[in-house]
Protein backbone atom coordinates (compact mmCIF):
# COMPACT_ATOMS: atom_id res chain seq x y z
CA UNK A 1 0.00 0.00 0.00
CA UNK A 2 1.61 3.46 -1.03
CA UNK A 3 -0.02 6.07 1.38
CA UNK A 4 0.66 9.56 0.28
CA UNK A 5 2.81 11.04 3.14
CA UNK A 6 4.28 14.06 3.39
CA UNK A 7 6.96 15.00 6.28
CA UNK A 8 7.57 18.80 6.91
CA UNK A 9 10.93 20.04 7.73
CA UNK A 10 14.10 18.61 6.96
CA UNK A 11 16.15 18.62 10.79
CA UNK A 12 17.09 15.22 12.36
CA UNK A 13 13.42 13.72 12.58
CA UNK A 14 11.94 14.94 9.07
CA UNK A 15 15.44 13.33 7.51
CA UNK A 16 15.56 10.06 9.66
CA UNK A 17 11.93 9.53 9.19
CA UNK A 18 12.15 10.18 5.11
CA UNK A 19 15.52 8.18 4.58
CA UNK A 20 14.11 4.84 6.96
CA UNK A 21 11.05 5.04 4.28
CA UNK A 22 13.24 5.40 1.46
CA UNK A 23 15.02 2.10 2.64
CA UNK A 24 11.79 0.41 2.30
CA UNK A 25 11.02 2.05 -1.46
CA UNK A 26 8.04 4.04 0.37
CA UNK A 27 7.79 7.45 -1.42
CA UNK A 28 8.06 10.45 0.86
CA UNK A 29 7.12 14.50 0.23
CA UNK A 30 10.18 16.14 2.46
CA UNK A 31 8.86 19.79 2.96
CA UNK A 32 11.73 22.33 3.91
CA UNK A 33 11.01 26.00 4.91
CA UNK A 34 14.95 26.99 4.24
CA UNK A 35 15.71 27.64 0.75
CA UNK A 36 18.77 25.43 0.41
CA UNK A 37 20.41 22.80 2.81
CA UNK A 38 23.15 25.14 3.73
CA UNK A 39 21.43 28.14 3.96
CA UNK A 40 22.00 29.12 7.20
CA UNK A 41 24.52 27.93 9.67
CA UNK A 42 24.11 24.09 11.05
CA UNK A 43 24.76 24.68 14.55
CA UNK A 44 27.29 22.82 16.81
CA UNK A 45 27.75 19.24 17.29
CA UNK A 46 25.58 16.05 18.49
CA UNK A 47 26.29 13.56 20.54
CA UNK A 48 24.75 10.97 19.16
CA UNK A 49 23.41 7.52 22.05
CA UNK A 50 23.95 3.79 21.22
CA UNK A 51 20.26 3.32 21.80
CA UNK A 52 18.56 6.12 20.64
CA UNK A 53 20.56 8.51 17.75
CA UNK A 54 22.35 5.31 16.31
CA UNK A 55 20.32 2.71 16.47
CA UNK A 56 18.42 5.33 14.31
CA UNK A 57 21.06 5.37 11.93
CA UNK A 58 20.87 1.65 12.14
CA UNK A 59 17.55 1.34 10.65
CA UNK A 60 18.80 4.08 7.99
CA UNK A 61 21.57 1.31 7.03
CA UNK A 62 23.57 4.26 7.92
CA UNK A 63 25.38 3.53 10.80
CA UNK A 64 29.07 2.33 9.42
CA UNK A 65 29.11 5.64 7.83
CA UNK A 66 28.34 7.52 10.93
CA UNK A 67 30.91 5.43 12.79
CA UNK A 68 33.48 6.67 9.90
CA UNK A 69 32.81 10.50 10.43
CA UNK A 70 32.03 11.01 14.04
CA UNK A 71 34.58 11.16 17.16
CA UNK A 72 34.68 9.48 19.64
CA UNK A 73 37.58 11.38 21.48
CA UNK A 74 35.10 14.18 21.15
CA UNK A 75 33.12 12.30 24.39
CA UNK A 76 35.93 13.68 26.65
CA UNK A 77 34.33 15.94 29.06
CA UNK A 78 36.39 18.65 31.32
CA UNK A 79 34.99 20.20 34.20
CA UNK A 80 37.04 23.41 36.09
CA UNK A 81 35.81 25.84 38.66
CA UNK A 82 35.48 29.42 37.82
CA UNK A 83 39.06 30.36 39.32
CA UNK A 84 40.15 27.61 36.72
CA UNK A 85 41.20 24.54 39.02
CA UNK A 86 40.32 21.20 37.32
CA UNK A 87 37.56 19.11 38.85
CA UNK A 88 36.95 16.83 36.76
CA UNK A 89 39.05 15.23 33.93
CA UNK A 90 37.24 12.32 32.36
CA UNK A 91 38.65 10.31 29.52
CA UNK A 92 36.83 7.95 26.97
CA UNK A 93 38.55 4.30 26.44
CA UNK A 94 39.52 4.06 23.24
CA UNK A 95 37.04 1.74 22.15
CA UNK A 96 34.53 3.54 23.95
CA UNK A 97 31.19 3.95 21.10
CA UNK A 98 28.73 4.93 23.61
CA UNK A 99 28.17 8.50 22.52
CA UNK A 100 30.52 9.82 19.58
CA UNK A 101 30.05 13.53 18.18
CA UNK A 102 29.33 14.36 14.81
CA UNK A 103 28.92 18.10 13.75
CA UNK A 104 25.45 18.71 12.77
CA UNK A 105 26.45 19.88 8.90
CA UNK A 106 27.91 16.24 8.31
CA UNK A 107 24.92 14.65 10.07
CA UNK A 108 22.40 16.48 7.77
CA UNK A 109 24.18 15.46 4.58
CA UNK A 110 24.77 11.72 5.70
CA UNK A 111 20.77 11.16 6.48
CA UNK A 112 20.00 13.40 2.70
CA UNK A 113 22.12 11.35 0.72
CA UNK A 114 19.80 10.25 -1.93
CA UNK A 115 16.35 11.91 -1.00
CA UNK A 116 14.48 14.61 -3.05
CA UNK A 117 13.77 17.45 -0.25
CA UNK A 118 11.78 20.38 -1.56
CA UNK A 119 13.60 23.84 -0.29
CA UNK A 120 11.71 26.83 0.20
CA UNK A 121 8.49 25.25 1.22
CA UNK A 122 7.21 26.97 4.49
CA UNK A 123 4.23 25.48 5.72
CA UNK A 124 1.62 27.68 7.00
CA UNK A 125 -1.10 25.96 8.33
CA UNK A 126 -2.18 21.99 8.40
CA UNK A 127 -5.92 21.22 8.36
CA UNK A 128 -7.21 17.54 8.95
CA UNK A 129 -10.12 15.83 8.22
CA UNK A 130 -11.10 17.21 4.66
CA UNK A 131 -12.51 14.70 2.44
CA UNK A 132 -9.14 13.92 0.80
CA UNK A 133 -7.13 13.62 3.49
CA UNK A 134 -5.21 16.16 5.29
CA UNK A 135 -4.46 19.72 3.63
CA UNK A 136 -1.31 21.22 3.74
CA UNK A 137 -1.14 25.21 3.10
CA UNK A 138 2.01 27.05 1.97
CA UNK A 139 3.20 30.35 2.23
CA UNK A 140 3.17 31.01 -1.39
CA UNK A 141 -0.35 30.52 -1.57
CA UNK A 142 -0.33 26.47 -2.75
CA UNK A 143 -2.05 23.78 -1.03
CA UNK A 144 -1.37 20.10 -1.30
CA UNK A 145 -3.32 16.95 0.09
CA UNK A 146 -2.03 13.67 2.37
CA UNK A 147 -2.96 10.79 3.39
CA UNK A 148 -0.36 11.48 6.12
CA UNK A 149 1.02 14.72 7.27
CA UNK A 150 4.45 14.27 10.16
CA UNK A 151 5.11 17.43 11.67
CA UNK A 152 9.24 17.63 12.02
CA UNK A 153 9.18 21.22 11.68
CA UNK A 154 10.58 21.95 14.90
CA UNK A 155 10.29 24.12 18.76
CA UNK A 156 7.85 26.28 16.41
CA UNK A 157 5.99 23.93 14.73
CA UNK A 158 2.94 25.17 12.23
CA UNK A 159 1.72 21.68 12.19
CA UNK A 160 1.55 21.42 15.80
CA UNK A 161 -1.67 23.16 16.20
CA UNK A 162 -3.73 20.81 14.37
CA UNK A 163 -3.43 17.94 16.86
CA UNK A 164 -2.76 20.56 20.21
CA UNK A 165 -3.25 23.98 21.51
CA UNK A 166 0.44 23.58 23.54
CA UNK A 167 2.76 26.11 23.26
CA UNK A 168 6.21 26.38 24.37
CA UNK A 169 7.10 28.25 27.47
CA UNK A 170 10.24 29.95 28.65
CA UNK A 171 12.90 27.91 31.12
CA UNK A 172 14.33 30.96 33.11
CA UNK A 173 17.25 30.09 31.07
CA UNK A 174 19.10 32.29 28.23
CA UNK A 175 22.22 30.79 26.36
CA UNK A 176 24.17 33.15 24.45
CA UNK A 177 26.40 31.59 21.97
CA UNK A 178 29.77 32.36 20.11
CA UNK A 179 32.16 30.38 18.39
CA UNK A 180 36.09 30.29 17.39
CA UNK A 181 37.50 29.09 14.64
CA UNK A 182 41.12 27.35 13.98
CA UNK A 183 41.71 27.37 18.00
CA UNK A 184 44.55 24.69 17.51
CA UNK A 185 46.62 27.20 15.43
CA UNK A 186 45.41 30.47 16.53
CA UNK A 187 44.67 29.75 20.12
CA UNK A 188 46.66 26.42 21.47
CA UNK A 189 46.10 27.32 24.75
CA UNK A 190 42.60 27.31 24.81
CA UNK A 191 42.53 24.28 22.97
CA UNK A 192 44.59 22.59 25.38
CA UNK A 193 42.12 23.89 28.24
CA UNK A 194 38.93 22.37 26.12
CA UNK A 195 40.67 19.47 25.22
CA UNK A 196 38.89 16.41 22.51
CA UNK A 197 35.59 17.07 23.49
CA UNK A 198 33.70 19.45 25.63
CA UNK A 199 35.06 21.76 28.95
CA UNK A 200 32.52 23.82 31.50
CA UNK A 201 32.22 25.85 34.11
CA UNK A 202 29.42 26.17 36.81
CA UNK A 203 29.25 29.02 39.05
CA UNK A 204 26.26 30.50 40.65
CA UNK A 205 22.87 30.79 38.68
CA UNK A 206 25.50 30.71 35.44
CA UNK A 207 28.34 28.34 33.14
CA UNK A 208 30.05 28.76 30.64
CA UNK A 209 30.17 25.61 28.35
CA UNK A 210 32.87 24.84 25.37
CA UNK A 211 32.64 22.05 22.87
CA UNK A 212 35.00 21.11 20.21
CA UNK A 213 33.71 20.71 16.38
CA UNK A 214 35.45 18.91 13.73
CA UNK A 215 38.17 21.42 12.01
CA UNK A 216 39.26 23.25 15.14
CA UNK A 217 35.81 24.81 15.26
CA UNK A 218 34.47 25.40 18.96
CA UNK A 219 31.16 26.33 20.29
CA UNK A 220 31.18 28.08 23.07
CA UNK A 221 27.74 28.55 25.17
CA UNK A 222 26.77 31.35 28.01
CA UNK A 223 23.95 30.18 30.00
CA UNK A 224 22.24 31.97 32.79
CA UNK A 225 18.99 32.35 34.59
CA UNK A 226 17.58 35.80 33.92
CA UNK A 227 14.25 37.23 32.65
CA UNK A 228 13.20 36.76 29.23
CA UNK A 229 13.97 41.01 28.60
CA UNK A 230 16.79 40.84 30.69
CA UNK A 231 19.01 42.77 27.99
CA UNK A 232 16.67 46.04 27.67
CA UNK A 233 17.70 46.71 31.31
CA UNK A 234 20.63 45.31 32.83
CA UNK A 235 20.98 47.37 35.91
CA UNK A 236 17.32 46.08 36.78
CA UNK A 237 17.47 42.89 35.90
CA UNK A 238 21.12 41.63 36.14
CA UNK A 239 23.08 44.33 38.47
CA UNK A 240 25.34 44.70 35.28
CA UNK A 241 25.19 48.20 33.84
CA UNK A 242 27.75 50.32 36.36
CA UNK A 243 30.56 47.13 35.67
CA UNK A 244 29.54 46.80 31.82
CA UNK A 245 29.93 50.65 31.60
CA UNK A 246 26.50 49.93 28.80
CA UNK A 247 23.92 52.36 28.68
CA UNK A 248 20.08 50.75 30.39
CA UNK A 249 19.24 48.63 27.15
CA UNK A 250 21.99 46.19 25.30
CA UNK A 251 21.66 45.84 21.41
CA UNK A 252 21.74 41.71 20.73
CA UNK A 253 23.29 42.85 17.30
CA UNK A 254 25.75 44.90 18.59
CA UNK A 255 28.36 41.67 19.33
CA UNK A 256 30.83 43.91 21.50
CA UNK A 257 28.17 45.40 23.16
CA UNK A 258 27.10 41.60 24.22
CA UNK A 259 30.79 41.06 24.82
CA UNK A 260 31.16 43.30 27.45
CA UNK A 261 27.89 42.33 29.29
CA UNK A 262 28.80 38.78 29.44
CA UNK A 263 32.40 39.71 30.59
CA UNK A 264 30.60 41.50 33.26
CA UNK A 265 28.12 38.59 33.82
CA UNK A 266 31.27 36.57 34.41
CA UNK A 267 33.70 38.74 35.83
CA UNK A 268 36.14 37.00 38.26
CA UNK A 269 36.30 34.45 36.65
CA UNK A 270 39.93 32.76 35.60
CA UNK A 271 41.46 34.96 32.80
CA UNK A 272 41.59 31.29 30.18
CA UNK A 273 38.06 31.11 30.86
CA UNK A 274 37.04 34.57 29.80
CA UNK A 275 39.26 34.22 26.92
CA UNK A 276 36.08 32.11 25.10
CA UNK A 277 33.89 35.04 25.61
CA UNK A 278 37.12 37.66 24.49
CA UNK A 279 37.82 35.38 20.98
CA UNK A 280 34.42 34.36 20.37
CA UNK A 281 32.94 35.63 17.02
CA UNK A 282 29.29 36.79 16.43
CA UNK A 283 27.29 36.47 19.27
CA UNK A 284 23.49 34.41 19.14
CA UNK A 285 20.73 34.75 21.80
CA UNK A 286 18.65 32.37 22.39
CA UNK A 287 17.02 31.87 25.38
CA UNK A 288 15.45 28.22 26.34
CA UNK A 289 11.82 27.49 25.15
CA UNK A 290 10.17 24.08 26.38
CA UNK A 291 6.89 22.27 25.80
CA UNK A 292 4.71 21.76 28.62
CA UNK A 293 6.02 18.14 29.93
CA UNK A 294 4.20 15.56 29.32
CA UNK A 295 2.77 16.84 25.78
CA UNK A 296 0.14 14.46 24.76
CA UNK A 297 -3.17 15.32 22.61
CA UNK A 298 -6.07 13.56 21.60
CA UNK A 299 -5.24 11.41 18.33
CA UNK A 300 -6.21 12.78 14.88
CA UNK A 301 -6.33 10.76 11.94
CA UNK A 302 -3.76 11.74 9.26
CA UNK A 303 -1.33 14.16 11.54
CA UNK A 304 0.86 13.19 13.76
CA UNK A 305 4.23 15.20 15.28
CA UNK A 306 8.06 13.94 15.87
CA UNK A 307 11.16 15.72 17.65
CA UNK A 308 11.03 19.08 18.94
CA UNK A 309 7.61 19.64 17.57
CA UNK A 310 5.99 17.25 19.87
CA UNK A 311 8.38 17.58 22.73
CA UNK A 312 10.81 20.78 23.29
CA UNK A 313 12.84 19.79 26.40
CA UNK A 314 16.50 21.29 27.80
CA UNK A 315 19.04 20.96 25.21
CA UNK A 316 21.08 18.57 27.36
CA UNK A 317 21.79 16.14 24.43
CA UNK A 318 19.35 13.92 24.38
CA UNK A 319 16.40 16.07 21.79
CA UNK A 320 18.36 15.54 18.16
CA UNK A 321 18.45 11.91 19.86
CA UNK A 322 14.54 11.03 20.15
CA UNK A 323 13.89 12.91 17.06
CA UNK A 324 15.55 10.39 15.48
CA UNK A 325 14.69 7.63 16.90
CA UNK A 326 11.38 8.67 16.70
CA UNK A 327 11.56 9.44 12.78
CA UNK A 328 13.01 5.73 12.09
CA UNK A 329 10.57 3.98 14.39
CA UNK A 330 7.40 5.77 12.33
CA UNK A 331 8.82 5.08 9.57
CA UNK A 332 9.06 1.58 9.95
CA UNK A 333 5.49 1.14 11.04
CA UNK A 334 4.41 3.14 8.81
CA UNK A 335 6.32 1.32 5.47
CA UNK A 336 4.73 -2.27 6.38
CA UNK A 337 1.18 -0.96 7.19
CA UNK A 338 -1.29 -2.33 4.63
CA UNK A 339 -4.60 0.10 4.66
CA UNK A 340 -6.04 3.42 6.11
CA UNK A 341 -7.21 1.37 9.07
CA UNK A 342 -3.26 -0.10 9.50
CA UNK A 343 -1.72 3.16 9.01
CA UNK A 344 -3.57 5.14 11.60
CA UNK A 345 -3.47 2.12 14.34
CA UNK A 346 0.76 2.30 13.41
CA UNK A 347 0.19 6.19 14.14
CA UNK A 348 -2.12 5.42 17.66
CA UNK A 349 0.32 3.24 18.73
CA UNK A 350 3.82 5.15 17.47
CA UNK A 351 2.17 8.30 19.59
CA UNK A 352 1.91 6.27 22.93
CA UNK A 353 5.35 4.85 22.76
CA UNK A 354 6.93 7.95 22.03
CA UNK A 355 5.11 10.31 24.91
CA UNK A 356 6.12 7.60 27.77
CA UNK A 357 9.95 7.22 26.30
CA UNK A 358 9.77 11.41 25.95
CA UNK A 359 8.21 11.93 28.93
CA UNK A 360 10.65 10.20 30.71
CA UNK A 361 13.54 12.15 29.09
CA UNK A 362 11.60 15.54 29.65
CA UNK A 363 11.98 14.77 33.47
CA UNK A 364 15.63 13.93 33.58
CA UNK A 365 16.28 17.02 31.29
CA UNK A 366 13.94 19.63 32.79
CA UNK A 367 15.77 18.29 36.61
CA UNK A 368 19.22 18.61 34.85
CA UNK A 369 18.73 22.13 33.73
CA UNK A 370 17.54 23.27 37.28
CA UNK A 371 20.97 21.57 38.87
CA UNK A 372 23.43 22.77 36.11
CA UNK A 373 22.44 26.47 36.33
CA UNK A 374 21.52 26.65 39.83
CA UNK A 375 22.66 28.75 42.67
CA UNK A 376 24.57 26.07 44.45
CA UNK A 377 27.30 24.95 41.96
CA UNK A 378 27.92 22.09 43.36
CA UNK A 379 24.76 20.58 42.23
CA UNK A 380 26.46 20.65 38.23
CA UNK A 381 29.07 18.58 39.94
CA UNK A 382 26.80 16.11 41.49
CA UNK A 383 24.88 15.85 38.18
CA UNK A 384 27.93 14.91 36.14
CA UNK A 385 29.50 12.65 38.95
CA UNK A 386 25.22 10.83 38.31
CA UNK A 387 25.50 10.98 34.45
CA UNK A 388 29.04 10.37 33.56
CA UNK A 389 30.45 6.71 33.90
CA UNK A 390 33.31 5.77 36.01
C1 LIG B 1 22.60 24.54 21.93
C2 LIG B 1 21.95 23.23 21.69
C3 LIG B 1 22.68 22.05 21.78
C4 LIG B 1 22.07 20.82 21.59
N1 LIG B 1 22.82 19.67 21.67
C5 LIG B 1 22.22 18.47 21.47
C6 LIG B 1 22.99 17.24 21.53
O1 LIG B 1 24.21 17.22 21.78
N2 LIG B 1 22.32 16.07 21.33
C7 LIG B 1 20.99 16.04 21.06
O2 LIG B 1 20.43 14.94 20.89
N3 LIG B 1 20.25 17.17 20.97
C8 LIG B 1 20.83 18.38 21.15
N4 LIG B 1 20.09 19.53 21.07
C9 LIG B 1 18.67 19.44 20.73
C10 LIG B 1 18.47 19.27 19.22
O3 LIG B 1 19.11 20.32 18.53
C11 LIG B 1 17.00 19.25 18.84
O4 LIG B 1 16.27 18.49 19.76
C12 LIG B 1 16.85 18.66 17.44
O5 LIG B 1 17.46 19.49 16.48
C13 LIG B 1 15.38 18.46 17.10
O6 LIG B 1 15.29 17.98 15.79
P1 LIG B 1 13.95 18.22 14.95
O7 LIG B 1 14.21 17.62 13.61
O8 LIG B 1 12.79 17.81 15.74
O9 LIG B 1 13.84 19.83 14.84
P2 LIG B 1 14.81 20.89 14.17
O10 LIG B 1 16.22 20.47 14.26
O11 LIG B 1 14.43 22.20 14.77
O12 LIG B 1 14.41 20.88 12.64
C14 LIG B 1 13.19 21.43 12.20
C15 LIG B 1 13.27 21.70 10.71
O13 LIG B 1 11.99 22.15 10.28
C16 LIG B 1 12.13 23.30 9.44
N5 LIG B 1 10.90 24.09 9.56
C17 LIG B 1 10.52 24.85 10.62
N6 LIG B 1 9.32 25.41 10.39
C18 LIG B 1 8.94 25.00 9.16
C19 LIG B 1 7.78 25.24 8.36
N7 LIG B 1 6.78 26.03 8.80
N8 LIG B 1 7.69 24.65 7.13
C20 LIG B 1 8.69 23.84 6.68
N9 LIG B 1 9.82 23.57 7.38
C21 LIG B 1 9.93 24.14 8.62
C22 LIG B 1 13.36 23.99 9.99
O14 LIG B 1 13.93 24.87 9.04
C23 LIG B 1 14.26 22.80 10.35
O15 LIG B 1 15.03 22.40 9.26
C24 LIG B 1 20.69 20.76 21.26
C25 LIG B 1 19.95 21.95 21.15
C26 LIG B 1 20.57 23.17 21.36
C27 LIG B 1 19.75 24.45 21.24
Amino acid sequence: MRHRIAVIGGGPAGLTFARVLHRHDHPVTVLERDPAPDARPPGGTLDLHENLGQLALDKAGLLAEFQALSRPEGQAMRILGPDGTVLRDWQPRPDDRANPEIDRGQLRDLLLGPLDVQWGRGVTEVVPGTGDGVLVRFADGRQETFDLVVGADGAWSRVRPAVSSATPHYTGVTSVETSLDDVDTRYPDLARLIGDGAMAVYGVNRNLVAQRNSGGHVKVYAQFRAPLDWHTNLDRHMGLNRRAGLDAGLDLADAEAVRSSLLALFDGWAAPVLDLLRHGTAFVHRPLYVLPAPHTWTHVPGVTLLGDAAHLMPPLGVGANLAMLEGAELAESVAVSQGPGDLDEAIRAFEEQMWARAGRWAKITTAGLERLVSPDPTEALAFFDEVQPS
